[in-house]
């Protein structure tokens, strides 16, 4: 016997009708290149979304078109988020950071109709116009004076485009399993990789989001994701954010500019922050070094890598907690979160340390396994190490354009899961250094070196070595303020804070680390750029 519910498809017009309702009035700011303010409630960013539907019809994409985006966290791109996907085409968020022949590639890949280009790549996106047969138009997202000479074709102004529209529009109603969201993901081997997201996939991952148990969001909520919208949707915010009624602030391109962030969670109120730990800790360093405040900000999630404790506790300090939060491109993208509890204060003080560096709980939908090298399941007793798996309905089943995987997917990180559900990731199956035939953990390794005083940024990665194999090698950037500090003292201070035979052979000092496209520290560049390294 079927049940007697209504069978309403869970798309993301629905979030959009839902904010359009409960949150008409709230606030979605959003910060220009030059610094300027652009000021909207939910109902004006919505009306303008249903003139760009208009405009998509005009411009005579097919219905399952996918659309380009090179663009930085704003509302032209909040709108961008839904006229494409509800009107039935594919919103493909492309990282215009990435390098130019992958940018090239992931267009072709996805054989994107129209590219909505922010005038700040329209240089780079020249330079390979005749390389990307399938690109028909040409939008670049600024008003009408501020569109660039350029040699695209018809290149138009987003706000030329929307200006003779109508701001109504005759949404279909979507099957909820429709693709609605396109991200590659840069994998270490091989071309990047197609995850294609649906409305449904969508609307879970942001209702399992918003539970109070986990991010939890409400209409109280001022929300600044400094994750960037092409890199999987800022971790959904564009979505959840108005779902749960809560208000957005935007930052615009200089996310990593931490005095024009600071300046703007105080005058914008934010109450909610999402970064990668480099960005935290730069706003952590201002801070520390302005003596300037942020009240309002209450809580943030750190996540895409793993942060240090320190960094944490010296947040604690500037009155904002932060709760680490673990996904991946795959993975629409959260998957696990670790909120902050008041019971956590009850564990004895080094326990509550290791609390909250766990990378959380699994999100209601999402199944987790951690298993051995020939996929048998291992213990859940906080203890025992293996490659995460997982499976649920905004977990992705098959790339873009290839063959299916299998019904658990096989994260590539390697993690512990404890008796109360809490996984860490301890590494990435990559990033693993195997030395003498057992496995170090690089990330607990530079968690005890960051709470050094000394030492800005820390890495550890695995080095060749003659008799065991692999030895851990310590990069660091030192603090300014400790001129005199020496390798020595950096590898004496681990002694009896990690097992000794995981204590690197050797540290070096380096003015700056590399970062991926998604600000994430590169190791793969450093194990290339320490390839030859020579063991004293
Ligand atoms: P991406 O698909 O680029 O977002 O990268 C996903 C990968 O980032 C994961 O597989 C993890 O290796 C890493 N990652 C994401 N979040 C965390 C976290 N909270 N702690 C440690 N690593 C993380």
């Amino acid at each position: 016997m079927k049940g007697l519910m209504m069978d309403v498809p869970l798309n993301i017009k629905t979030i959009m009708s839902h904010a359009a309702m409960v949150a008409a009035d709230t606030k979605l700011i959003s910060r220009r290149a030059d610094g300027s303010i652009s000021r909207l409630t939910y109902s004006d960013a919505f009306a303008r979304t249903a003139r760009l539907a208009n405009a998509l019809d005009h411009l005579e994409l097919s219905s399952e078109a996918r659309v380009g985006t090179l663009a930085w966290n704003d509302h032209r791109h909040f709108e961008l988020h839904y006229a494409i996907p509800c009107t039935g085409r594919i919103c493909h968020t492309v990282n215009p950071k990435l390098f130019p022949e992958q940018i090239k590639f992931i267009i072709n890949d996805a054989q994107d109709e129209a590219l909505f280009i922010d005038p700040q790549f329209i240089p780079m996106i020249e330079a390979m116009q005749d390389q990307l047969p399938s690109v028909k138009h040409w939008i670049a997202l600024c008003s009408a004076n501020e569109l660039p000479q350029s040699s695209l074709p018809d290149l138009q102004a987003y706000e030329n485009l929307l200006g003779c529209e109508q701001d109504s529009y005759d949404w279909p109603l979507l099957d909820e399993n429709r693709a609605s969201n396109l991200c590659y993901t840069s994998g270490t081997t091989g071309d990047p990789k197609g995850v294609l997201g649906s409305h449904r996939s969508i609307v879970l991952q942001c209702m399992s989001q918003n539970m109070a148990s986990q991010l939890g969001l409400t209409s109280e909520d001022v929300v600044m994701p400094l994750v960037p919208m092409f890199h999987v949707n800022a971790w959904c915010m564009p979505y959840s954010a108005p779902m749960a009624g809560a208000a957005l602030v935007l930052p615009g391109p200089h996310v990593s500019d931490a005095a024009a962030i600071t300046d703007l969670i105080n005058q914008e109120k934010v109450t909610f922050s999402l970064a990668v730990p480099t960005l935290w800790s730069g706003i952590n360093q201002f801070l520390n070094a302005s003596g300037t405040s942020i009240p309002s900000l209450e809580r943030g999630v750190i996540g895409g890598a793993a942060g240090a404790l320190q960094l944490y506790q010296d947040m604690d300090r500037h009155g904002v907690t932060l709760e680490n939060g673990w996904g991946m491109t795959e993975l629409s993208p959260i998957g696990s979160y670790n909120r902050y509890l008041p019971s956590h204060d009850q564990l004895p003080k080094e326990d509550q340390a290791e609390q909250r560096l766990k990378s959380g709980r699994p999100l209601f939908g999402i199944q987790m396994r951690i298993v051995d090298e020939d996929g048998n399941s291992l213990p859940h007793d906080g203890e025992t190490t293996g490659v995460l798996e997982i499976r649920g309905p905004w977990a992705c089943s098959a790339y873009y354009g290839k063959p299916r995987e299998h019904d658990w997917f096989n994260t590539g990180d390697v993690a512990t899961i404890d008796p109360s559900g809490y996984m860490r990731i301890t590494d990435r199956v990559k990033d693993v250094i195997k030395s003498g035939g057992e496995w170090i953990s690089s990330i607990e390794i530079e968690n005890v070196v960051m709470s050094h005083p000394g030492v800005r940024e820390a890495v550890v990665i695995g080095v060749a070595h003659q008799h065991w194999s692999e030895r851990p090698l310590l990069i660091v950037v030192p603090d300014d303020n400790y001129p005199t500090l020496t390798s020595d003292q950096l590898l004496s201070y681990l002694e009896g804070k990690v097992p000794k035979w995981w204590i690197p052979n050797a540290c070096e000092f380096v003015d700056t680390l590399p970062h991926t496209a998604t600000g994430k520290v590169s190791k793969k560049m450093l194990r290339e750029n320490f390839n030859h390294y020579q063991w004293a």
